[in-house]
């Protein structure tokens, strides 16, 4: 059985998934975890519960990390975009605690509280931000915020965006990102339309397709 050493990640990450308590990669990390560090596309149809987050976070950190330098205000490297503010708070803690001994920072921004914390957090500067659609489009509307800088764009839970209605504000946020990019899209179901943006923003991808885990089903 393969470990996360066999995995090729710094050793600061592999410090911080020790110190999680993981101990075998699970399978979508395994699929996901080797193109991802080598720069591929990725299309992931799984479900939250299958470890997908570390899938995509870790070896985003250690590409961050490899050519590593101090955030530059409002201009993130990468960009992970999610449907709920739960859900994008959940993937900022994940990140964190995964770069727990590197020095990258994590930002996030979603609606329904207080703009000004964020706008402070974006001046200060973020090397990732994790973001809701609607609110990360007002805050580059007012300037705080530029996608220019953009290595590597994360579209979680597409299918949810999707059913909340948010794939207009998705595919305004994806016109104002860098033509070159690594481009990595999520969903627990493919229905048309998510194939159909699927198709249009990611390039070559590798596929990773894993079964719910017995949790995620009972859930
Ligand atoms: P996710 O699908 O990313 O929401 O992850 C589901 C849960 O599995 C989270 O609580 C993670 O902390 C946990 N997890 C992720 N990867 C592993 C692993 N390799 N070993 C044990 N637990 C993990």
């Amino acid at each position: 059985m393969t470990d996360f050493a066999g995995l090729e990640l710094a050793q600061p990450i592999l410090r911080a998934v020790s110190d999680e308590g993981y101990t075998t990669p699970t399978p979508i990390q395994l699929q996901s975890i080797p193109p991802l560090l080598a720069g591929r596309d990725l299309l992931g149809v799984a479900q939250t519960g299958t470890g997908k987050t570390a899938a995509f976070a870790l070896p985003l950190l250690h590409r961050l990390a490899e050519n590593a330098r101090k955030p530059r205000s409002r201009q993130p490297r990468a960009l992970i975009l999610a449907p709920t503010r739960e859900l994008a708070a959940q993937i900022a803690d994940s990140l964190r605690s995964y770069g727990r001994h590197l020095h990258i920072r994590t930002g996030v921004v979603f609606g329904g509280t207080s703009i000004r914390p964020q706008i402070q957090t974006l001046n200060h500067g973020v090397h990732v931000l994790v973001a809701t659609p609607g609110r990360l489009l007002d805050l580059i509307n007012q300037r705080h915020l530029r996608l220019d800088a953009v290595e590597t764009f994360i579209l979680d839970e597409a299918d949810r965006m999707l059913d909340m209605g948010f794939i207009p504000d998705v595919k305004r946020i994806i016109a104002m990102l860098p033509g070159k990019r690594q481009t990595l899209l999520f969903s627990a179901t493919m229905p048309k339309t998510v194939q159909g943006l699927a198709d249009s923003l990611l390039v070559d991808p590798v596929r990773v397709e894993v079964a719910p885990t017995a949790t995620t089903v009972e859930k």
